[in-house]
């Protein structure tokens, strides 16, 4: 599983735990978020734009 954080603010897409209040329960995998997603915290960047983030150790 992987995580996916916006670039300009601080939300993280883990998808271990999903985000249940956009809709997609956990496990949902990065791939099955749709490309004009755009970040629930800061509304400015889409899918596209946030980067994958190394799993803590
Ligand atoms: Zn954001």
């Amino acid at each position: 599983m992987s995580r996916f954080a916006c670039p300009v603010c601080d939300y993280v897409y883990d998808e271990t735990t999903g985000d249940p209040r956009e809709g997609f329960p956990a496990g949902t995998p990065w791939s099955e978020v749709p490309d004009d997603w755009c970040c629930p915290d800061c509304g400015v960047r889409e899918k596209i734009d946030f980067e994958c983030v190394e799993s803590p150790a």
